[in-house]
């Protein structure tokens, strides 16, 4: 697809917008089948004016500022965008998008941001129905999630950091996956390496955090699916962060075990033994038809066990994921894994919505995929339902690019069971160090308006440095950008 824009730095934001109504479309590439777009926008006395047209079908669209003065002039720029971008979708593709044109990544931030300036919410649920053309329904949904989580932004958060240990390794590969995880055999056999430098890499970033006055408020063992470890490796991954990390008193931390069919009894022994409480027993769908479609290798009943043995061992907090728009599943059976799982009533549910960004095997398929929305839409409308009804609140929400239907992942809780790490990386609330490969560590400045992203190599093979690429950054300079940064914006100001 070719996109015509005459203002280049909002190419990105139209981007998302085509994505929106067309999934993960290729621009610069008209071989795709999709039409052209041309975006022409030019400034007005109180605000902008655009025309969008595409195949034949021409709209124009100005938006008068009197009302929100309060916005970025590139915040004005976007809604005359994509009010013009949204009505030639409709007409074109049919669709309207529940997120109407936000295409940022989290609704609740931006209702915590301007409630933050002083914006009312009167005029915050006006700038979102009438500007950014989100649904009423999704409105009310984010303030509730930006309530529970301003909670976390009134603790002390100001000397705390959470901490993310990144395992990337997977028995086998599921087909929708997106994520860095490595599950050949090949790869697997780095696992022995892998666990012995990311002890070492816990123990040195503890010895930093320390030495910056700093306490981990929480920590997310999370992958791939960190259970694939073997029970005395779980116990070193376990025993560095104990011996070496100045955690909270209530610090919280969550094993991700994941992948049903890699939890042993030994593994939740191991977890057991160092007081861990959160623990997350994922089935993504409790279809056998539908896990043998998307190439998850388990069934529905080693999920049954695996919970089962969860329960057995008295874990605190249980979380499980379930997606929306898996390839192959109706609305029936998606009904049919939710009131399964709420009559087990977990403490945490997560419902996410299918992502085809970087999936290989669906890329194929992308377009069926994200034409056939009606089914995820359903989907994810009867969970909100269903799991408020039975006594879950949404607490954190989400969005990726290139969701079915543009569609959201939301974090449901039972009262008091929500995950702070979840809330607090989600929402830049506080610094997030990420430890291992693929691992993110997210600095943020205490006004949270500075955010300074450190990526770590990407692969196993790059993190063990045997790889003929060279990392963006040693473990030396992720230790000097983190203490620079802390230099900068908290002891500076201070
Ligand atoms: S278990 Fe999770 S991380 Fe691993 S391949 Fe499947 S979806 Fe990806």
């Amino acid at each position: 697809m070719i996109l015509n824009i005459n203002n280049e730095h909002l190419r990105h934001y139209a981007e998302s917008l085509c994505q929106m109504f067309l999934g993960p479309v290729r621009f610069a590439d008209d071989s795709d089948g999709f039409a052209d777009i041309d975006i022409s926008l030019t400034k007005t006395a109180n605000g902008y004016k655009c025309m969008a047209k595409s195949n034949g079908v021409c709209k124009t669209f100005e938006f008068d500022n009197s009302r929100f003065s309060f916005l970025k002039e590139s915040d004005v720029e976007k809604i005359a965008l994509g009010n013009a971008f949204y009505m030639l979708g409709a007409q074109l593709y049919h669709k309207s998008p529940p997120w109407g044109i936000l295409t940022g990544i989290r609704p609740a931030k931006f209702i915590l941001d301007h409630q933050s300036l002083g914006i009312s919410n009167d005029i915050l649920r006006l700038l979102l129905s009438e500007a950014y053309l989100v649904s009423k329904e999704n409105i009310e949904l984010a303030f509730q999630i930006a309530k529970t989580e301003s909670k976390y932004l009134s603790h002390s958060i100001d000397k705390t950091v959470s901490v993310y240990i990144s395992v990337p390794f997977c028995p086998t590969k599921c087909n929708y996956c997106s994520f860095v995880s490595c599950a050949t055999k090949k790869l697997s056999s780095l696992i022995v390496p892998y666990v012995d430098k990311l002890c070492g890499d816990i123990k040195s970033r503890a010895a930093l955090i320390k030495k910056l006055g700093l306490r981990v408020r929480s920590v997310y063992i999370g992958g791939g699916t960190p259970s694939i470890l073997s029970p005395s490796q779980t116990d070193s991954v376990l025993t560095a962060i104990f011996d070496s990390m100045p955690l909270c008193e209530n610090c919280e931390i969550t094993f991700e075990a994941g992948r049903p069919d890699t939890i042993t009894d030994q593994i939740f022994d191991v977890l057991k033994k160092h007081r861990i409480d959160r623990v997350s027993v994922n089935p993504q769908t409790l279809s056998d038809d539908v896990l043998k479609a998307v190439g998850r290798n388990h069934t529905a009943a080693q999920f049954y066990d695996a919970y089962a043995c969860a329960k057995k061992h008295g874990f605190a907090i249980i979380n499980t994921d379930i997606i929306a728009g898996l390839p192959s599943d109706t609305v029936s059976s998606f009904k049919s894994t939710l009131d399964s799982i709420i009559a087990l009533y977990p403490q945490n549910i997560t419902v996410h919505s299918l992502s085809i960004k970087n999936a290989a095997k669906f890329r194929a398929d992308a377009k069926k995929l994200i034409s056939d929305t009606a089914t995820a839409n359903e989907c994810v409308a009867f969970s909100k339902d269903a799991l408020i009804k039975n006594g879950y609140l949404p607490y954190y929400i989400y969005r990726q690019k290139n969701t079915i239907g543009n569609l959201e992942n939301i974090g449901y809780a039972r009262i008091g069971c929500e995950s702070a790490y979840n809330i607090l990386m989600m929402e830049e609330i506080h610094t997030v160090i990420g430890i291992g490969a693929g691992s993110v560590t997210k600095l943020v400045s205490s006004d949270r308006k500075k955010i300074v992203r450190i990526f770590a190599p990407k692969y196993p093979y790059e993190y063990l440095g045997i790889s003929s690429k060279k990392p963006l950054y040693s473990d030396m300079d992720i230790d000097k950008e983190i203490s620079d940064f802390y230099c900068e914006n908290y002891f500076a100001a201070k």
